[in-house]
């Protein structure tokens, strides 16, 4: 049983390093890309901003230009919609 939780201690370990610290949650962050525009991170994916009408905020992959298809749409920064069909 030690052994067993040391494996498995190991491997979070591990799979933080990977994703180099950031943490893959569900809750939308939003934040600002270097040129200053507005992103969302969500599960590790990058979205950006496509178009808004008052508080609703369409976000599509950053990813789209390669063929991405994944779009979010919040309404006062809550997910109110989810395309969770990334390609990558
Ligand atoms: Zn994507």
């Amino acid at each position: 049983m030690i052994i067993a939780t040391a494996v498995r201690r190991h491997k979070k370990n591990k799979t933080q390093k990977l994703i180099n610290g950031f943490i893959f949650t569900d809750v939308p962050q939003f934040v600002t890309s270097r040129l200053g525009r507005p992103q969302l991170r969500l599960k590790g994916y990058r979205f950006c901003e496509s178009s808004s009408f008052g508080p609703k905020v369409n976000w599509r992959c950053t990813r789209q230009p390669r063929g991405c298809r994944a779009r979010i749409t919040t309404v006062d920064n809550c997910i109110v919609r989810q395309e969770d069909n990334h390609n990558h």
